[in-house]
């Protein structure tokens, strides 16, 4: 299992719930979805509405799920949570939405994963709170309509563009969540720590921020790794060289790159030249799928300028020479 891996794995522990920020304000960083929520949410509430069809996208482990389960509290209502690949049938959809009380959030993760039967319940309830299914099948099947209580509709994918265009247009509001910056990181690193009652430096802190690859979950996934460091080789207090060392143990480098980043970045220079290389040619060449390089691998690589994409394909920069510590082709 990767380390760093964004994507959430075997479900939380206790320790994870403790650690999510349950309410807007201790939401670190994303600035403007903070700023913007907050409008959205005390309007709601002042009217006495749901809040609007939420659309949340941007990569794993940056938050979708935590700013989910932060507007049903801040709007006062219950989270029912689901997922796109888990709702297979009309039926399915139906069952949750008939459930919801007014002004409740129905929370689809992997909105994109939504098969088409789903998605066509879905337009009307979102539309007019309305459902509108056909029940049982041949002569018998008949249609049947039923009121919805006012419910809020909040999907998290990891790319906008996976979304049906029909679907994206009914969500109010839509929210992209950015890569955490070092300060914000560290901010969530310590901020961890004393929930979990880790004795940190600030320098400690700063130094699994940096090498968290701008994503909250594996800022905090990265800090129990280092707190057992600690623990085992010194006196438990993280402070900057014990970081450093327990990081280069699990051979995550000072850029926050593991394994899998190095490979991906070494096969497109030793095999391809440093690109252009389709995505596909990529993906067979290090033995990974299409979606994991293009939702988890690198959405991180292009933002901090290490990959760009051109009509032609990946290209790497001088900066993927410059970190391998190899040297550029003339
Ligand atoms: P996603 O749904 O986008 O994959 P999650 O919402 O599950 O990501 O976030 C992963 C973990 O990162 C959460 O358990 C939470 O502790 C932490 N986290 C995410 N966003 C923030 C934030 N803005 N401030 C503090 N911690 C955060």
């Amino acid at each position: 299992d990767r380390l760093v891996a964004p994507a959430a794995s075997g479900g939380e522990d206790s320790q994870d719930r403790a650690i999510r920020p349950k309410l807007l304000q201790d939401y670190v960083g994303q600035p403007q979805v903070r700023e913007q929520m907050e409008i959205f949410i005390n309007a709601a509430r002042q009217r006495n509405e749901a809040l609007d069809h939420t659309l949340i996208f941007g990569p794993p482990g940056l938050g979708k799920t935590t700013l989910a389960n932060i507007l049903a509290t801040e709007m006062n209502v219950q989270l029912k949570t689901t997922s796109g690949p888990v709702l297979e049938k009309a039926g399915d959809i139906a069952a949750l939405l008939t459930n919801l009380e007014p002004g409740d959030v129905l929370f689809i993760d992997e909105i994109h994963r939504l098969s088409p039967m789903v998605e066509e319940v879905l337009y009307p309830a979102m539309e007019d709170y309305q459902l509108d299914i056909m029940i049982g099948e041949g002569p018998a099947a008949r249609s049947i309509k039923l009121d919805l209580p006012p419910f809020t509709l909040v999907g998290a994918t990891t790319r906008a563009g996976l979304l049906t265009s029909p679907l994206r247009d009914r969500f109010g509001i839509v929210q992209r969540l950015e890569f955490y910056n070092i300060p914000d990181l560290t901010h969530i690193v310590t901020r961890s720590a004393n929930i979990l009652g880790v004795a940190i430096e600030s320098e400690g802190a700063a130094e699994v921020a940096k090498r968290s690859r701008g994503t909250p979950r594996i800022a905090n996934r990265l800090l129990r790794r280092v707190r057992d460091y600690a623990e085992v080789k010194g006196e438990g207090i993280i402070t900057q060289p014990m970081a450093d060392q327990a990081l280069t143990m699990l051979a995550i480098d000072h850029v926050g790159f593991d394994q899998q980043d190095r490979r991906l970045l070494l096969t497109m220079v030793e095999k391809f030249g440093g690109g252009p290389v389709g995505i596909d040619s990529l993906a067979a060449a290090i033995s990974e799928e299409r979606g994991t390089i293009e939702d988890v691998l690198e959405p991180y690589l292009m933002q901090q300028g290490y990959i760009l994409r051109t009509p032609r394909g990946r290209v790497v920069t001088d900066a993927v020479y410059h970190h391998l510590g190899l040297p550029k082709p003339a």
